[in-house]
């Protein structure tokens, strides 16, 4: 079998090695990643990590003596630099030049930095693997720390939930009017802003950050709000969302807006070429248009559907995103996409948190948010992915009740 070669050893380019493997590809696999440890599950890294309940250990994917098993080959402290699609290779940074007969871009994204004077002043951290949250676990560990997070996002509010519950004294800065705009509900985003201030947090929307200030020494003192507000701060730290990785599939000359753009089989337009995960641009079927998607499950399932491809079998991928985020007590689920809705309808009780979010466009269901619901999460998954025929009315009746509903 041909080689194949994988651009990024994180949760995509892992899956992706280890579907060819289940499936029985006997071919070279070389996994080609640039961060030291290998592959790792991030999840964590703005939760259990930070507070020391999840270990660096349990936080990896596999322990090395894995790879060597499954005869792949794992190259850490590398990335590929540049693709040449006539040559069928791809050069790394090390000099190394590998042959492929299939390659896939599995780059994932970075933090987007912030674009204000003082923005690399020490103490101004953002979040994306193994080694930043290292540094942001030491840094939360030891006597409370004066912490602004800027971003109301999932991953600046999980680690507002995180350093609060470490006791530490933390404020958020958000420019939009709510948090989790793009990706939740405003029934949602209320009652995640609700909590946050119940744990006294201070949490300000619809403000943007001037300048960051340092004490003379280099370090971060103040963060400078439009408006003037001068806010003490110690740590910061920046989720203000991330960037595809696209360099080697620019590199290719391939199409990139955005992530790298891909058909229904997850092939650019080079046909030897597969891009997934978060830097990849997919059509969404639920969504009726590129989407790209920032999760676990988008990655592990894109995996299995390039692993077939490669493999011979391909086929279209039309997986039910789902996604999940931990704040405090609140375990959020979220079933289908609820961004473009027209109609939501509340079941339970928001303000106890055990409460779903229902979501429909045209009459038809899209997604479904859950706190501390999962069997309502589950359902969900599995009626958006059969097909269902739930309306906001039938949502509405009183004591309405997805576990009952005839299957
Ligand atoms: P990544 O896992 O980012 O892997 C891409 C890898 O490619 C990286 O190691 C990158 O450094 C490397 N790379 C980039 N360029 C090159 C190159 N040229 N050559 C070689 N390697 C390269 N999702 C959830 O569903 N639920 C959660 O609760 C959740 N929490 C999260 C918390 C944090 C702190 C973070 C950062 C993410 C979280 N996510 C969560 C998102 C989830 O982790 C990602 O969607 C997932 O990791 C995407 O997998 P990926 O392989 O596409 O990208």
């Amino acid at each position: 079998a041909h080689p194949v070669v994988v651009a990024g050893a994180g949760q995509a380019g892992f899956d992706t090695a280890c579907a060819l493997r289940s499936r029985g590809f006997q071919g070279r696999i070389t996994l080609v990643g640039d961060e030291p440890p290998g592959p790792c599950h991030r999840p964590p890294l703005s939760k259990g990590y930070l507070t020391g309940s999840v270990t660096a250990d349990e936080v990896l994917l596999r322990p090395a003596s894995f790879f060597a098993e499954q005869d792949i080959e794992l190259l850490t402290g590398d990335r590929v630099a540049s693709v040449d699609r006539d040559r069928h290779t791809v050069l790394l940074e090390s000099g190394l030049r590998l042959p492929y007969g299939s390659l896939v871009l599995a780059t994932g994204c970075r933090p987007r930095t912030l674009p204000v004077p003082g923005a690399s002043l020490t103490g101004v951290l953002s979040l994306r693997g193994l080694a930043d949250a290292e540094d942001l676990r030491l840094r939360l560990t030891g006597p409370p720390r004066q912490l602004v997070v800027v971003g109301a996002g999932f991953i600046g509010l999980e680690v507002a939930a995180t350093a609060r519950g470490l006791g530490h004294e933390v404020t958020v800065v958000e420019a939009q009017p709510r948090a989790l705009a793009r990706a939740l509900t405003p029934v949602m985003s209320d009652r995640l802003v609700a909590e946050h201030r119940a744990q006294g947090v201070r949490l300000l929307l619809g403000r943007e950050v001037a300048a960051l200030h340092g004490d003379g020494g280099g370090r971060v003192h103040v963060v400078e709000l439009d408006g003037g507000e001068r806010i003490a701060a110690d740590l910061v730290v920046v989720g203000i969302g991330v960037l595809p990785n696209t360099a080697p599939a620019l590199s290719a000359g391939l199409l990139v807006g955005d992530g790298v753009v891909v058909d229904e089989r997850l092939r650019t337009e080079d046909p030897d070429i597969y891009a997934l995960g978060d830097c990849a641009r997919f059509p969404g079927p639920q969504a009726g248009r590129h989407i790209r998607l920032e999760s676990v499950q988008n990655a592990s399932d894109q995996a299995r559907c390039v692993a077939a491809a490669i493999c011979g079998e391909p086929y279209a991928y039309t997986s039910v995103p789902w996604f999940w985020s931990e704040q405090y007590a609140l375990r959020l689920q979220i079933a289908g996409l609820t961004a473009g809705h027209d109609t939501t309808v509340t079941v339970g009780d928001p303000e106890g948190g055990r409460f779903s979010v229902f979501c429909f466009r045209d009459g038809r269901l899209t997604g479904v948010e859950s706190v501390n619901r999962p069997a309502d999460h589950g359902i969900a998954r599995r009626l958006l992915t059969a097909g269902t025929d739930l309306t906001p009315a039938t949502v509405r009746q009183p004591g309405f009740d997805l576990k009952k509903l005839p299957r």
